[in-house]
């Protein structure tokens, strides 16, 4: 899971959750209201209750330890319900694990359930790629000095922490708030149902990271303990994914490529681009090697080569149906938008429970994302162009339509029909016109609602859910800010992060085409930057004491307290407030912006 592991410290969130509320004014320009007048009960799909018991405890839960027949090998299965599993090889000094969770809470549920089976020590941890949910139960399984030392070994992808650091880069605040509104963070507790792809407890858990101290590029064959392993690389959900093949049980074990749902190609949180290539190129690869046992980091073990086959097959075959027929019909002249409608749901032979439900991908984000990837935004009708910007349509159309009264009648019209998508966006162009329009913005809150109880895609659920709350004023964006940063920032970037990323905090209002020219040497890296910002764009290069005559000194602490928004006067001690320094720092728009998603 991809997006899921966003949301990790987003639902320690209780208290959190009580600073987020705040207290309804009333509209300046409508009537007072005290609590949203447009009522929606609230439901949640069959499938979702049937999907839940594949990771929970209890009555027909599915959470659990579980075992290659009479082989060594095992899955903790949603360990404690936390989302993750911990898959184990006792070999003949250790255990071997293939990642660890998305918390140490997971974790220690799991490693729980290894000291059931044997007392030998854990001294070799797989990350199979750079998501969250894979490596952050690490702590509560090994020691840190244990790593350091040598005692325990930690495999990882050779660009598993390049992505790691990447994750979250460049369009930080858009894709924090997209994670925030991703997974259910800021919903009631009655509202938060989510285990989409991967488990029931995705928040609140404790962090327990330890860094690889190998890294792998493919081809490897390991011998652990008297087991042989074949690294494989399979790449589809993150290019830092691969798998292991264990040829003397046939064993294969493929992390994320193959799960409790649908893939979700291309996430529309906000990610960089997913390939549907990539996907099956990853499955066709387990097909390739015909296992007798296909395990994996959120599913149960599924045993029998014929089993694999066929349920690998269908969730393959799904993803290329899905990209195959979007071209096909993208060549008969469908849109983005046509492709969702056309392929709203997929055929019955490609659907199936458990492997080939909507609930994490789902055919609605997706095919959307092949016209965008492919084609381009222009759905080729010129109407739509170059358009009236969002405000001035929304004027017109309501003055055209006999002004708000009649639009608000319309939409509750609308709203009572249960017709809740229409009546969505009809009181969404009132809320447009005036984003203090309280009535509109409960009537567009409820109708979201209506719209999100019935969908079975967890994240469109949530997107809709959180959608609502926001319309209502009850969740504020500067707060989802503030606390997705907390979580998602890394602590200390490195010089080159930080300087690729001012790239595009240039404020270009402000400093138009004047030109900056500084020098700095990183006291901590030795290294001088030559950055240069002309016509309102940045360059910034790596440079030398003979180039870089006069450098000016600066921390990385100082560089990171700036990059978080500090006062300079706070990030630079006087002495070492320069003009460079300064000027390049004045050229920098450092703050980040809060982000309204359905109120606008
Ligand atoms: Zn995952």
């Amino acid at each position: 899971m991809t997006n899921f592991r966003k949301v990790v410290s987003l639902f320690c969130i209780t208290s959190t959750m009580a600073a987020l509320l705040f207290s309804l004014s009333a509209s300046a320009n409508t009537e007072e209201l005290k609590e949203n007048p447009y009522k929606v009960k609230r439901t949640l799909p069959k499938e979702m209750v049937k999907h839940r018991k594949l990771f929970s405890k209890g009555e027909g839960g599915m959470s659990g330890t579980y075992q290659l027949d009479n082989h060594p090998i095992y899955t903790v299965h949603s360990p404690g319900e936390w989302g993750g599993n911990v898959t184990f090889i006792v070999a003949s000094d250790q255990v071997i694990v293939y990642d660890t969770s998305i918390s140490t809470q997971g974790s220690k549920a799991a490693l729980a359930e290894i000291r059931k089976i044997t007392d030998k020590p854990i001294k070799t941890i797989f990350y199979s790629h750079h998501h969250t949910d894979h490596y952050n139960g690490t702590a509560a399984l090994v020691k840190e000095a244990d790593v350091k030392s040598g005692k325990v070994t930690i495999y990882a992808w050779e660009n598993f922490v390049e992505e790691k650091n990447n994750e979250f880069g460049a369009i930080l605040p858009r894709q924090a708030i997209g994670a925030a509104y991703h997974a259910g963070a800021l919903l009631a507790k009655e509202d938060q149902v989510y285990f989409s792809c991967c488990g029931i407890k995705s928040l609140g858990g404790s962090p327990g990271y330890i860094a690889p101290t190998h890294t792998l590029k493919g081809g490897e064959v390991l011998k652990i303990g008297g087991v042989e392993i074949q690294v494989i690389y399979t790449g589809g959900e993150a290019i830092s994914e691969f798998g292991l093949y264990l040829p003397k049980t046939e064993t294969l074990i493929l992390a994320d490529e193959f799960f409790y749902s649908l893939p979700n190609i291309h996430s529309i949180r906000g990610s960089r681009p997913r390939l549907p290539q990539n996907y099956l190129k990853a499955l066709d690869t387990a097909l390739e090697l015909k296992p007798k046992y296909l395990l994996g980091s959120h599913i149960m073990p599924v045993i029998g080569r014929k089993k694999i086959e066929e349920v690998v097959t269908l969730n393959r075959d799904a993803i290329q149906f899905m990209w195959d027929q979007s071209i096909r019909y993208i060549n008969k002249g469908y849109d983005g938008m046509d492709l969702q409608q056309k392929f709203n749901v997929l055929p019955e032979y490609l659907t199936g429970f458990p492997f080939n439900t909507y609930l994490y991908g789902s055919p609605r984000t997706t095919v959307p994302e092949f016209y965008n990837g492919w084609v381009s935004w222009f759905n080729g009708d010129a109407a739509t162009l170059y358009p009236d910007s969002r405000q001035d349509h929304a004027r017109k159309l309501v003055k055209t339509i006999g002004g708000r009264e009649k639009v608000l009648a319309a939409a509750e019209k609308a709203f009572n029909e249960k017709d809740y998508k229409y009546a969505a966006r009809l009181s969404g162009f009132l809320v447009t016109i005036d984003t203090k329009d309280m009535r509109a913005r409960y009537l567009k809150a409820s109708s979201l609602r209506g719209i999100g109880y019935k969908e079975v895609n967890q994240i469109m659920r949530s997107n809709y859910l959180t959608g609502a709350l926001e319309l209502e004023g009850k969740i504020k964006a500067e707060d989802i800010l503030k606390f997705s940063l907390k979580t998602f920032l890394p602590a200390v970037l490195d010089d080159k992060t930080i300087f690729a990323q001012w790239q595009y905090k240039i404020n270009a209002e402000k400093i138009k085409n004047s030109q900056v020219s500084v020098c700095l040497k990183v006291k901590e890296t030795n290294i001088y930057w030559d950055i240069k910002i002309r016509n309102s764009v940045m360059i910034s290069k790596n440079s030398t004491d003979k180039i870089c005559k006069n450098a000016e000194n600066i921390t990385l602490d100082q560089l990171n307290q700036l990059n978080k928004g500090s006062k300079k006067s706070e990030a630079l001690s006087l002495k070492h407030v320069n003009k460079g320094i300064n000027s390049l720092y004045n050229a920098l728009d450092l703050k980040m912006d809060p982000i309204n998603m359905s109120l606008r």
